[in-house]
């Protein structure tokens, strides 16, 4: 996936801070924020969705999940978040690379469509 922008970023040829990075995955800030505390929790191994890793590499997907019970209270995520990922037209995925959204950091709206 040589135009993919989150394999770039994960492979260092797109420079972004990780706030958290393992052999598989990266966290990272998501560039426009849609709450005070916004991450992306991006597996390294390109699949365009969670429903894709799910049926490709069921592994990967616990493991990020995984990633973010060991590691929310480090992200600031301590009073709760919102677990979010966008699956193609409709949903409105405009990266086309799995990515976990993790809102949080201030209380959040009850409406989440
Ligand atoms: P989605 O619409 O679910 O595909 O989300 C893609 C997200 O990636 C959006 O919230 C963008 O703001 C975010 N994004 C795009 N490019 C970057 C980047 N270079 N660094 C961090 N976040 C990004």
């Amino acid at each position: 996936m040589n135009d993919c922008i989150f394999c770039k970023i994960a492979n260092g040829e797109i420079p972004s801070k990780f706030y958290y990075e393992d052999e598989k995955t990266i966290i990272i800030r998501d560039i426009a924020p849609q709450a005070k505390l916004h991450y992306l929790v991006i597996p390294k191994e390109h699949y365009t969705d969670i429903t894709e890793l799910a049926d490709k590499n069921p592994d990967l997907l616990q493991h990020l999940f995984t990633v973010i019970a060991e590691k929310k209270e480090e992200l600031g995520l301590t009073n709760g978040f919102r677990v979010i990922t966008n699956i193609g037209e409709d949903g409105c995925q405009s990266v086309k690379h799995i990515h976990v959204h993790l809102l949080g950091g201030e209380k959040l709206s009850e409406k989440m469509g």
